[in-house]
């Protein structure tokens, strides 16, 4: 069954063919439809040229972007920081020791419930337009409990990622190099078969950059992908490592000198920026705009956990991104939805145009910057996914 999505006042298809001269690379068409079988897009075009489906939606004039790929969340976990947000806010500086507080909640709850907090905020950010999501550990930190959250990881995306290292556990503190020996060696080969990706916290307070290297070698010698937490509070030399190992991204990018984002530039690496972490533990954002003038590919996610950014919205982050990180609105919409597919090396989603995977979000609003330009409103009226769609109370 074809279905004809018409009326659609401006669409975001993210293919350059479709060029409205509007200098971006959004690939925007005015007064658009859209057709989609089952879970694909078939066609793209002015709603003057549509072809005939099966069935007609009329989308009433709204806008449509592609689903948002949130490529860095860490959705597996137990229990509640607002305190210590709390004391962020009064002036207590973000380390990276506050995940030990979620460890010991997250080994302590039962599975079941690992999985309906992680479903309760994938619903959160389906109905913020958001339809691939990245989904790490990293609060297990046992071979048990690693294998454990990537098995709930497993069960809600395709995209999960290891990261066994993301602090050295406190019972492991006299002997932190049998932790990164067993995160390398045991925990890798216990998980392997659940994750695509392998992700180290490559920062102070986590892991050093000659850890970092020896637990992605091991990964991807045991046929997992790299991607890297860098440059956060500190310049380790992460953002050269993860461009020497091919990685998808380095994620935060806080920290950058020029060195850097020359490496950056021309490599296959995406530097994801993650708005909500620097807006909820008042850092300094990350230069987005400088990284983007040095040629960059940019990518933003929600880098959503209990501790440092509790948010599951994209269109929250876009909003940031253009407020803080001085992108403009179409360049942030372009970092949430190809970017990010650019980040988790998929081609099926970002971008609609026929083959393509029909996820997408109707914004009730008469264009895309709307999503910047009205902070914290529900403007996403329906969220598309593979084809089905989901309506929300708005
Ligand atoms: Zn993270």
């Amino acid at each position: 069954m074809s279905r004809l999505l018409e009326n659609i006042g401006v669409l975001v298809t993210n293919d350059p063919t479709n060029d409205a001269g509007d200098g971006s690379k959004l690939g925007v068409i005015n007064d658009a439809a859209l057709v989609i079988e089952a879970d694909q897009v078939v066609w793209v075009g002015r709603r003057t040229d549509a072809p005939a489906a099966d069935v007609r939606v009329d989308l009433d004039g709204q806008t449509v972007v592609p689903g948002f790929v949130d490529s860095h969340s860490h959705l597996i976990f137990a229990g509640d920081r607002a305190a210590e947000f709390v004391a962020r806010m009064a002036g207590t500086p973000y380390t990276a020791g506050g995940i030990a507080s979620t460890v010991a909640a997250t080994r302590a709850a039962h599975t079941p419930d690992l999985r309906v907090n992680a479903r309760r905020l994938i619903d959160e950010m389906l109905a913020t337009g958001t339809t691939t999501v990245e989904i790490k550990s990293g609060y297990g930190l046992t071979t048990d409990d690693e294998v454990r959250g990537l098995s709930v990881a497993r069960e809600l995306t395709t995209e999960s990622t290891y990261l066994g290292a993301h602090v050295v556990p406190a019972e492991f503190h006299d002997r932190r190099d049998d932790y990164v020996a067993r995160v390398a060696g045991e925990m890798l080969e216990a998980c392997a078969p659940h994750a695509r990706w392998i992700d180290v916290f490559c920062d102070r307070g986590a892991f050093d950059i000659d850890e970092a290297r020896l637990i992605l070698e091991a990964g991807i010698a045991r046929g997992l992908l790299p991607r890297l937490h860098a440059h956060q509070i500190s310049r380790t030399g992460a953002v050269e490592l993860g461009v020497e190992l091919g990685a998808a991204s380095v994620d935060h990018c806080n920290e950058m000198n020029d060195d850097d984002l020359a490496a950056l530039a021309g490599s296959a690496t995406v530097a994801t920026v993650l708005p909500g972490a620097d807006f909820s533990s008042r850092a300094r954002y990350a230069g987005a705009r400088r990284m983007l003038d040095a040629g960059v590919v940019v990518a933003i996610a929600t880098d959503c956990n209990p501790g440092s950014s509790y948010t599951t919205s994209m269109p929250f982050c876009i909003a940031v991104a253009v407020r803080e990180m001085g992108l403009t609105p179409a360049e942030a919409v372009w970092a949430a939805t190809l970017g990010g597919a650019k980040a988790l090396r998929r081609d099926d989603v970002g971008l609609l145009a026929a083959g393509k995977r029909a996820d997408f979000a109707v914004i009730a609003a008469p264009s895309y910057v709307h999503l910047a330009y009205r902070p914290g409103v529900a403007l996403v009226s329906a969220t598309w996914k593979s084809g089905t769609e989901l309506k929300h109370a708005g």
